[in-house]
């Protein structure tokens, strides 16, 4: 069957907790997953650097139907892995995705109010028509083909090997070698305290500082909890506890960022010592959550630079040489490996080319809807999770949004749905309210924030699931329509 009242793109934790949602509130609905790749999992299956591992706590970073159950809240990739695989078949929903299917573009025609897709087959290159009502995009939010990467004078002089975190050969030899990871993001804190008891050498060479906060991975409390609990109750109470001391913590950091700004550089001196330059290393020129906050559980990393392991070098770089890398300042620093931890490349609608009655969608002049749908763009639904707190968080309340929103239009015998941006409604802000790297490459191509609600992007999971758990689903800008 080529035709389906929904297709899901991306059977990530976003795709997985979609099926589950559409399966259990949209009975009557035909739908499927198509998935570029050759296994579930996203994000959590084409990284495979050493110690990949989450940043959240996988009881907000896990689904809300499936307890995580294991006493580390902070998991490694298989760890997350084998709880998707779970969620897959304890839910039956092998049968619904289709591997190896990557979606090229995406044509919508109002006469007939209904997508077709042209998706390729990653195998043999072929391509097919699929055809759907609605099209529920669950792809993420970065290009898999290709991760960020500077330009860098002599790139191609460098005798050893270079290597980006999202194209990690799994059977590299780092054992002895003098490996250089460029970057001081949540890559780079993950990779190096993970590569240091083998390699004979491991610089961290920054431009500038990050903000890192280091906690344990498993904590107390929450075994306590688990201990005294059943897992479905325990689970509830974490998740809860986890959900709202988040949102207390961000809030207050967004309050009084010098406050927590000393409260966080003196975590790092109290990991370091006093000796350390501190001042250089570990003091971004930026406030807390202006960009990502990186998690160092157990203080990994910090235990790695104690051993003399691992050295941080705060510079820029002038080239690459026969040998190294050769600083601004004129040194050089020698390595095998040097690996590329400078970040990904944003994407929006999955890479799709969509075009509506033949016009081409230019996304960055469309005016994001409760962080799921395009100011007058039919039938579609785009998950775009949390930055400040776990993804899956924005995901769950999105597909509960649009299994309710695709009920509504049944009932309402309607053909198709868009959200229309009134004169009162100014296309102002950016997407996102952060200055990250990443962000800001592709800023211009995002779309924009309007300057009243349900216009806003909220970021915050409590707002936002009072407006889509408790609150009547329409509004005057959205907009039910009939074909013909
Ligand atoms: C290294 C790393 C660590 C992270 N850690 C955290 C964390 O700790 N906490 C957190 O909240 N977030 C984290 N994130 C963000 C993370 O991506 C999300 O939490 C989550 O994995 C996103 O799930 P997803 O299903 O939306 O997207 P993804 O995991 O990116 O999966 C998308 C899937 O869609 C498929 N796809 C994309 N486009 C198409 C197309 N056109 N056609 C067909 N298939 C397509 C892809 O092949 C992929 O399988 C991290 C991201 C990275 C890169």
């Amino acid at each position: 069957m080529n035709n389906f009242d929904v297709v899901v793109v991306g059977a990530g934790i976003s795709g997985i907790g979609a099926a589950y949602n559409l399966q259990k509130t949209c009975s009557s609905k035909s739908f499927t997953i198509l998935e570029g790749r050759e296994k579930i999992g996203g994000t959590w299956d084409l990284f495979k650097y050493p110690g990949i591992r989450s940043d959240s706590d996988m009881h907000t970073m896990g689904f809300r139907f499936k307890p995580w159950t294991e006493p580390k809240a902070i998991a490694d990739g298989p760890s997350i892995l084998k709880y998707l695989d779970g969620a897959v078949k304890e839910n039956d929903l092998e049968k619904k995705i289709q591997f190896n299917r990557k979606v090229i573009s995406a044509k919508w025609e109002t006469n007939k109010a209904h997508w077709n897709l042209t998706v390729k087959n990653t195998k043999d290159d072929s391509e097919e028509i699929i055809r759907c009502k609605i099209l529920y995009l669950c792809g993420g939010y970065y290009n898999y083909d290709e991760g960020y990467l500077p330009e860098f004078k002599g790139y191609e002089d460098f005798e050893g090997e270079i290597i980006h975190p999202q194209k990690w050969p799994e059977d590299l030899n780092y054992e002895d070698k003098k490996v250089i990871v460029i970057g001081s993001g949540a890559t780079a804190i993950t990779i190096i305290p993970a590569m240091a008891e083998k390699v004979s050498h491991i610089t961290m060479l920054q431009r500038s500082p990050t903000y890192y906060m280091s906690a344990p991975d498993k904590r107390p409390l929450d075994s306590f909890i688990q201990k005294i609990t059943t897992d479905r109750l325990g689970f509830f109470l974490i998740r809860w506890k986890n959900i709202l001391l988040g949102r207390i913590f961000v809030n207050q950091i967004k309050k009084n960022p010098e406050k927590w700004k000393e409260f966080l550089i003196n975590g790092v001196k109290e990991n370091l010592g006093e000796d350390y330059d501190i001042d250089k290393h570990f003091t971004p020129k930026y406030n807390p959550w202006d960009q990502r906050l990186c998690f160092v559980p157990n203080g990994d990393m910090f235990e790695a630079i104690n051993s003399g392991k691992a050295e941080v070098v705060t510079n820029t770089i002038d080239k690459f040489t026969k040998e190294g890398i050769k600083l601004s300042t004129g040194e050089e620093l020698k390595a095998d490996i040097i690996v590329t931890a400078t970040g990904l490349n944003m994407q929006l609608l999955n890479g799709i080319d969509i075009t509506i009655d033949n016009q081409q969608l230019d996304i960055s002049e469309k005016i994001q809807y409760k962080t799921m749908m395009f100011s007058d763009v039919p039938n579609l639904i785009a998950t775009f999770g949390y930055t400040t707190a776990s993804w899956t968080l924005g995901a769950d309340l999105t597909s509960e949004y649009a299994c309710k929103l695709i009920n509504l239009l049944d009932k309402k015998d309607m053909d198709y749905f868009y959200p229309e941006a009134g004169e009162d409604v100014a296309a102002g802000g950016d997407f996102l309210d952060l200055n990250s790297g990443y962000i800001q490459r592709v800023a211009h191509k995002l779309p924009k924030q309007g300057s009243r609600d349900p216009w806003i992007n909220t970021q915050n999971y409590l707002k936002d699931l009072i407006q889509i758990r408790f609150k009547s689903l329409e509004d005057s800008d959205l907009k039910f329509k009939k074909t013909g």
